[in-house]
Parts: C-alpha cells; sequence; structure tokens
C-alpha cells in the first residue's frame, strides 16, 4: 500500500517513510490509496481477540510494508495491561441504546494514549525499514493531552528527542502538571505565550523551512510530528471503531450488521475522521456526530460548507477542543472529492491567505450524507455532566459530555434513534474541577488545588483516582521554560545545539 499527498504534489511513498516524515513535502498530509474492505464476518471475529491483536489485524491492512510478526510486536508493546490497567478500549453500556467507548485507560488519562503509545513503536522500525540515520526529532503542539501522551511514548526511546510546546494559559491544572514534570533524558518542555493554534501554526512553520531542514539533516537530525497530521496516529485510531462495534454485537447490544451511530467530541478532526475510513473500510456506520465546544467552526463548516477561521477564540471547560483550524479535515475533503488533490489545495491555500475557503453545495451535500455537526456551550456541558451522572451514575469528562450532549441534539433534531456509541477521550479526573463545579455547584472547586479536588471527585462519585495522576501531587517540576511565540524556531535549534 502506498501512500500520497493530499496536495497531489509528492511521490508516492510507503507507510514507514509517511510515519518517518509526518508530513508531506507539498505541506500536504499522508494519505492511503485505497481502502481494504473487511466482512461482517471478519468484524464480529474480532471480539474474540485481545486489543493488540485486532489492532494488529487493522494494521495489517495499512501498513503493509510491516510483516504480521512486526506488527503485533508493536501492538502487544503498547497495549499491554500494565500500560491500559487492563483492556485498552471497554465499551460501556450506560443507557438504552446509548454506550460510552472509554479510550482512557492508558498512562495519561486521556484518548491521545491510543495511539501514542503505539506511535513511537512503529517509528522505531520505520526507521530501520527506511535507514534512516539521523536522530529523529518529534516536535509537537498540544492543547494538553497529546504533549503529555507523546511524552509518555517517547520519553527514552533511543535515536529521538522530543520537544512539546504548550499554550502557557490554554491547558488544565492537571495536564500541566503531567507535563512539566515528565522525567527522561530526551524531552524539552515548553510554555509559549499563545493559544494552540500558536503553538501549532508555529510547528508547521518549522516544518516547511526548508532550508532549516536541510541544515538539520546536515546536522544529523530529521523532524518528524508526533500531532495527529502523522498517519502513525491516525491509523490506530480506526482499530477501536471496529473493536467497539465487534464488542457490542456480543453482548447482543446490536445484531450483526446493523447501522449505528459514532458521536465523538472533534479538535482537529482526527478521532472521527478514523470512523470515517471505518466505515469506508466496511464497519456498519450511518452517521457520525462531529461534535464541537463553542469553538464552533466544525459545526459551522458542517452545516454550510463554509470554513471560517476568521473568528473568537474561545476558553472551553474542554480545552482538547479549543480549535480553529483543524487539520484532518484535509484528509476527508480529499476523499470526498475523490481525490482532487488540486481543489484541496487551493482550499488550503485561501485558509492560509484569507482565512476561509468554501466548498460548496456539492460537497457540502456529500458529507452531510455521513456528518452531522453541532455544538455544545458551557451551561449544556456541565448541565449533561450533571444529568447522567444523577441518573445513570456515570461521570463524564467536559470533552465527553459534548459528544453526549450533540448525540441528544441529534437524536431530537432527526428522530434518528439507532444505537449511539459515545466515545470518551479523557477520564473526568483529568478535568476534576470543572466535573466538580457540575456535580458540586455548591462547592467552590476552582478554588481548591487540583491535588485536593482529586481527592474530592473520587469522595463524591465513589470512583478511584487513576494512580498516575494521584502520583503527580509528590513528583518534582522539571521544565519551566516559557518563551514568547515568535521565539520556537529559535527554541528548537537552541535545544538541538545548532
Ligand atoms: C485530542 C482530544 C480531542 C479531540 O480529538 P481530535 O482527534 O483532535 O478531533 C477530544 N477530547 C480529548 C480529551 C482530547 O485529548
Amino acid at each position: 500500500m502506498l501512500y500520497t499527498s493530499t496536495r497531489g504534489q509528492t511521490d508516492m511513498v510507503c507507510s514507514a517513510h509517511a510515519i518517518t516524515r509526518g508530513l508531506a513535502d507539498d505541506g500536504g498530509l499522508f494519505v492511503p490509496q485505497k481502502f481494504a474492505t473487511l466482512t461482517l464476518d471478519e468484524i464480529v471475529a474480532m471480539s474474540e481477540l485481545p486489543y493488540a491483536e485486532r489492532a494488529a489485524k487493522i494494521l495489517s491492512f495499512f501498513l503493509t510494508d510491516y510483516t504480521e510478526e512486526e506488527l503485533l510486536a508493536c501492538t502487544s508493546a503498547a497495549y499491554s495491561e500494565e500500560r491500559f490497567s487492563g483492556f485498552a478500549a471497554p465499551l460501556k453500556q450506560v443507557k438504552d441504546k446509548i454506550a460510552v467507548l472509554e479510550l482512557w485507560h492508558g498512562p495519561t488519562s486521556a484518548f491521545k494514549d491510543m495511539a501514542l503509545q503505539l506511535l513511537p513503536h512503529l517509528l522505531m522500525k520505520a526507521i530501520e525499514k527506511t535507514g534512516e540515520q539521523n536522530d529523529i526529532v518529534i516536535l509537537v503542539a498540544t492543547s494538553g493531552d497529546t504533549g503529555k501522551a507523546a511524552l509518555e511514548g517517547f520519553a527514552d526511546v533511543k535515536g529521538t528527542q522530543i520537544i512539546i510546546f504548550y499554550p502557557d494559559d490554554g491547558v488544565s491544572d492537571i495536564q500541566k502538571r503531567q507535563m512539566i514534570t515528565q522525567q527522561g533524558g530526551n524531552v524539552n518542555v515548553i510554555a509559549v505565550h499563545g493559544n494552540f493554534d500558536d503553538a501549532q501554526s508555529g510547528v508547521k512553520e518549522i516544518f516547511s523551512d526548508e532550508n532549516l531542514m536541510e541544515e538539520l539533516k546536515e546536522k544529523g537530525y530529521a523532524f518528524s510530528s508526533a500531532n495527529s497530521i502523522n498517519w502513525g496516529r491516525l491509523a490506530p485510531q480506526i482499530v477501536y471503531y471496529f473493536s467497539a462495534y465487534a464488542d457490542a454485537v456480543k453482548a447482543g447490544h446490536i445484531v450483526a450488521g446493523e447501522e449505528i451511530n459514532f458521536s465523538v467530541p472533534t479538535g482537529n478532526f482526527g478521532d472521527i475522521l478514523a470512523g470515517y475510513y471505518a466505515k469506508c473500510m466496511g464497519l456498519p456506520v450511518h452517521r457520525l456526530i462531529c461534535a464541537s465546544n463553542t469553538n464552533n467552526v466544525l459545526s459551522v463548516f458542517l452545516n454550510s460548507g463554509k470554513y471560517d477561521r476568521r473568528r473568537e477564540f474561545h476558553k472551553t471547560i474542554s480545552p482538547s477542543m479549543d480549535i480553529l483550524i483543524s487539520s484532518n479535515l484535509e484528509r476527508l475533503l480529499y476523499q470526498i472529492t475523490e481525490e482532487d488533490a488540486s481543489k484541496v489545495a487551493n482550499w488550503m491555500k485561501e485558509l492560509k491567505e484569507d482565512g476561509f475557503y468554501d466548498v460548496g453545495g456539492k460537497v457540502l451535500a456529500k458529507i452531510q450524507k455521513t456528518f452531522f455537526g453541532t455544538w455544545v456551550d458551557e451551561i449544556e456541558t456541565k448541565e449533561t455532566i450533571c444529568n447522567v451522572f444523577r441518573d445513570k451514575n456515570y461521570l463524564l469528562d467536559p470533552h465527553t459530555a459534548v459528544a453526549w450532549r450533540a448525540c441528544e441534539k441529534y437524536r431530537m433534531l432527526s428522530s434518528d434513534e439507532k444505537y449511539c456509541i459515545v466515545l470518551s477521550t479523557a477520564s473526568p479526573y483529568k478535568f476534576n474541577v470543572s466535573v466538580l463545579e457540575a456535580i458540586k455547584p455548591d462547592i467552590s472547586a476552582k478554588e481548591l488545588d487540583p491535588f485536593a479536588a482529586l481527592h474530592l471527585l473520587s469522595e463524591v462519585s465513589g470512583t478511584v483516582v487513576p494512580k498516575q495522576l494521584a502520583d503527580l501531587e509528590q513528583k518534582p517540576i522539571l521544565h519551566n521554560e516559557q518563551i514568547e511565540k515568535h521565539k520556537m524556531k529559535e527554541t528548537v535549534l537552541k535545544i538541538l545545539k545548532l
């Protein structure tokens, strides 16, 4: 299987190359040339397999330059019971026809672990295959969860350096604490004065600076990305859509072949795009509900065909979805236009230069066949956390609550009552203050220190604080560098001693 750029100006490459490079040379994103199809029997049979085998099976369709043994070795190391405290992606039936797919049992308590525990293993193999001699520098812009998940995945991985940029006041206390306490000889964590889009734009600029790339190459470095623009991040996310479907069949909640919906809390459009790819591969998916918070640029796009980033940026209680530029949408546009790379390249140019593009009615209608976009405000998010906890004794984090509410809105508007799986992307403990405010409005949770809030949430909810979060309190702070947003490149050069 070969990979091509969404902007059509580069040669086809194998998967190992796509994973080591991250971004295509023309600024586009790597996409597979075609999608294999699974039969219903193959899908249903997955419920009998451990998660690592489910993952190896799906990945074998995409990473064809890896052997089956190599893939299984990678997935077994990534999704071990120790790393994920049990099964990696359990499906919880919370209410009639609504289940929650918990994707946060990994070491950082957010769904980014599903891909970032695996990516380092895939990357190390890829380096062997491509004969890459240089040290790989992983550059990450994070709205909070990616940073820590990448750090956990890459800390002390031989032949790599990892540099994380996070917006200094765009992440939760716990997220920040997770990053600045990270150990490892190859890790660098830097606060940027700005928001997530500033950090992401800075990283993209570094990637597209050809002179810099040449210079680095000469000095023995190659850049790669752990952001969801990397194909190695996306492919592992396709797995849990199949996995959840197979488990729902096995548990008798649906019958094999029945079409279902997924509701996905969306930011960079990586998670939900993986669901679309699963549909392309034969998974019986009717609708993908794209749930946004107050930063509703995607919701507006999915209802109008107009993508307009010229808008105010809001800081919300679901910060991992606080985003104005949703990078992976480019991959969807490529697929929907039947691989019209010049169209896609044009829209992306318009977005960069004018902050706006319009895909027109025909393309929009095609997108709307599968995607439904809606958004959920801060009050609704808290109400949802509160209601679901009160009625079902189940605790949602704010991101998951956005998706839950979006599913309810979709049902109201469409009268489509199909079985729906809500993707749960973070442990409620990771956003403990907002969750406490929702379920205990009489306590002023904001004034608690983050660790007192962890313990209080445990008391109030009768659930256990994940050990890796409880342990943070004892860990020394190792990273406190802060920079202006125009100093990112300079900082990278300094770290690499160039
Ligand atoms: C990253 C993240 C999201 C958004 O996922 P995308 O793939 O960027 O759409 C949602 N919720 C949480 C908790 C996240 O960390």
